[in-house]
């Protein structure tokens, strides 16, 4: 049996995991002086990359070589991190559809500075076993799409790690607290971390989970309740010692490293008291539980609201609900508890460290990967429709939204074109009927398709995805036995709250949506009879009579002045005169071919003697 370790790789921390054999139990691996948390931070200083506690003390001093928050950025393109991009110090580009990190004079994407958090946590765990640690089960946000997955894989593989699973961290969190063993219920996971907020809605059946929805806000955590405490203490500074040090770093960093600490010793105590030493003052100050609650009440407030439309997307009511699951440092705010509870009317699992809970998930995950629990199957689902762009822009779905993972699904094509040899395919996400109204995930060629008539070819596509949510898709022409070996690059950037956004609108316009499908099917199917009777015209021309080919052209001509037009109906009805028209036509080009073969008996009294 390998070992496979368990890690939550998170915006601000990281940490790794495993079930220890002789209790059963998921337990983090601490590093040398005991502490489980490794900040997702990595310093790139003249003597060399710093991470972790390290590097986190250079975040003041070189804040343009200290990166931090990568998460934020992980399979993203440009145009979707804009506007996380004020909040970073370090300088980042857009490079081939991904972003790049400018340090100095080199470059870095993602993946790779996540790759040496991930390294430092495999080395870690090296030196807790002493043996070599290679594979990895990785949590990820339930909302991350296809190309955010990949990236952490890619992260993964860049450090070393082959990372066997990648599991949702609410899906993680039910498992450590054991949640799998239900044989049917809703579970509401509620994240406050310490600058991002999310919270998902999951069913399990029989071991199965099935992320529902998911909610949140990518800007809002405990660094939000730290400032509000901040800008108080400026106040009171003001009026107890007549200076505004707010433009002053230092003493801001100061601040906010008291704010945060009295933040974290009210939630066990009533009372504190700060106490900060300035160059010209010491400041003291008594500050009550209830004095940050008042601050900090308005932030508290807003993540109820995603929590209700997590619900209602979900399709369930607070009742439904039937264990509640807290994760994040900030939920060990008594307020936010005390919310949390009345939001969903259950008192929320809170016994294990809700920082620790996802990984010691992970842990749990990684072991039943490696066998040591059995019997146990462990699921999540596509959270939007994948399929094809096909004629005149139609999507044809080949895995639609919900479902389980790991799944696969084929379809046979063709194509429209007489003699095209080579064949575009187009991969789209989402719910829409149109493929401009999907999300475009990858594009790549089929070349070297024999010429051929249009509608001759068959192209068989595949889409697998694996259990770690990460597509595949290949294409295979199969009159030729032609394969094309076709990598699919998924087309990174999908923003956070998209999934939602494209579920809405596929409701919103699903109406639309589908007159605009029957349109295009039938300018479809205009275009190939159209297609089909201009070749029977140059091959059977001669056949017929002037008059009969006068009656063709006219059906010919009005067809393609009904397909000028948005008129359905009308394209219908003139395809169908446009057929009735060439039937004659058909049948003494059909009796000239068989002539040729089969002597002179007629088409007809051929297909009667079978
Ligand atoms: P995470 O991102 O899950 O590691 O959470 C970090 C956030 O949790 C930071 O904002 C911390 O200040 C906050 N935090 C940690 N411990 C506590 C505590 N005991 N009470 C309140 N906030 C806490």
């Amino acid at each position: 049996m390998s070992r496979i370790v368990g890690i939550d790789l998170g915006t601000t921390n990281s940490l790794v995991a495993y079930v220890d054999e002789k209790t059963g139990l998921p337990r983090v691996i601490p590093d040398r002086d005991g502490r489980a948390l490794l900040p997702s931070v990595v310093a790139f200083t003249p003597d060399g990359v710093l991470v972790g506690e390290p590097a986190k003390r250079q975040l003041v001093r070189r804040p343009e070589t200290t990166v931090y928050s990568v998460k934020r950025l992980m399979g993203r393109g440009y145009e979707d991190v804009k506007d996380e991009l004020c909040y970073l110090p370090f300088k980042v580009h857009p490079c081939e559809g991904i972003v790049k990190i400018e340090i100095g004079d080199r470059e870095v994407t993602p993946p790779e500075v996540s790759a040496i958090v991930l390294r430092s946590l495999k080395e870690r765990a090296e030196a807790w076993f002493d043996e070599p640690v290679e594979k990895a089960v990785v949590t990820v946000p339930a909302y991350f799409n296809d190309s955010q997955r990949q990236a952490t894989k890619d992260a993964g593989r860049i450090a070393g790690l082959d990372v066997v699973r990648i599991v949702n961290e609410p899906t993680a969190a039910s498992l450590a607290y054991g949640l799998h063993r239900l044989k049917d219920g809703v579970v509401a996971v509620y994240d406050l971390g310490g600058g991002t907020f999310d919270v998902s809605i999951l069913r399990v059946k029989d071991g199965v989970f099935e992320v529902l929805a998911t909610n949140g806000n990518t800007h809002l955590g405990g660094d939000d309740f730290d400032r509000a405490i901040v800008l108080w203490l400026l106040d009171d500074i003001r009026e107890t010692h007549g200076v505004y040090l707010g433009r002053d770093n230092e003493a801001m960093q100061e601040l906010r490293l008291a704010a945060e600490a009295a933040k974290i010793r009210l939630s066990g105590e009533e009372r504190t008291t700060l106490t900060i030493p300035f160059d010209a003052f010491t400041y003291h100050r008594d500050i009550a539980r209830a004095d940050v609650e008042r601050l900090i009440d308005r932030l508290v407030e807003s993540t109820l609201a995603p929590c209700r439309v997590a619900l209602a997307d979900a399709g369930l009511a607070p009742s439904d609900v039937g264990e509640v699951v807290l994760v994040g440092g900030s939920t060990r705010v008594p307020l936010v508890r005390r919310r949390v509870q009345e939001v969903f009317g259950r008192t929320p699992h809170s016994q294990l460290n809700p920082d620790e809970v996802v990984a010691l998930g992970a842990a749990v995950q990684a072991h039943i990967l490696a066998g040591g629990i059995t019997n146990l199957l462990l699921l999540d689902v596509t959270p939007l429709s994948l399929g094809i762009e096909t004629l005149g822009g139609i999507v044809s779905v080949l895995i639609p939204r919900n479902t389980t993972i790991p799944t696969s699904a084929r379809e046979m094509f063709t194509t429209s074109v007489d003699g095209q040899t080579v064949v575009d395919l187009h991969v789209v996400q989402g719910e829409r009927e149109l493929a401009r109204d999907c999300r475009s995930l990858a594009r790549f060629e089929l070349s070297g398709v024999d010429p051929m008539p249009a509608g001759l070819p068959k192209i068989e596509v595949t889409f697998l995805i694996d259990a770690n949510g990460i597509l595949q898709v290949a294409a295979r022409e199969l009159r030729t036995g032609k394969t094309a070996a076709i990598e699919v690059k998924p087309t990174y950037g999908l923003s956070d709250a998209d999934v939602a956004r494209m579920v809405e609108e596929s409701f919103a316009y699903a109406e639309a949506d589908v007159e605009a499908r029957l349109l295009i099917e039938a300018r479809n199917e205009a275009d190939t009879v159209l297609t089909h009777v201009a070749r029977a015209l140059r091959q059977g021309g001669g056949l017929v009579t002037a008059e009969e080919r006068e009656r063709i052209d006219a059906a010919l001509a009005e067809l393609r002045r009904a397909r000028a037009t948005d008129v359905r109906d009308l394209i219908h009805e003139k395809t169908t005169a446009l057929n009735r028209a060439t039937e004659h036509l058909a049948e003494v080009m059909m009796d000239a071919a068989l002539k040729g073969a089969l002597g002179s008996k007629r088409a007809a009294e051929i297909i009667e003697s079978q």
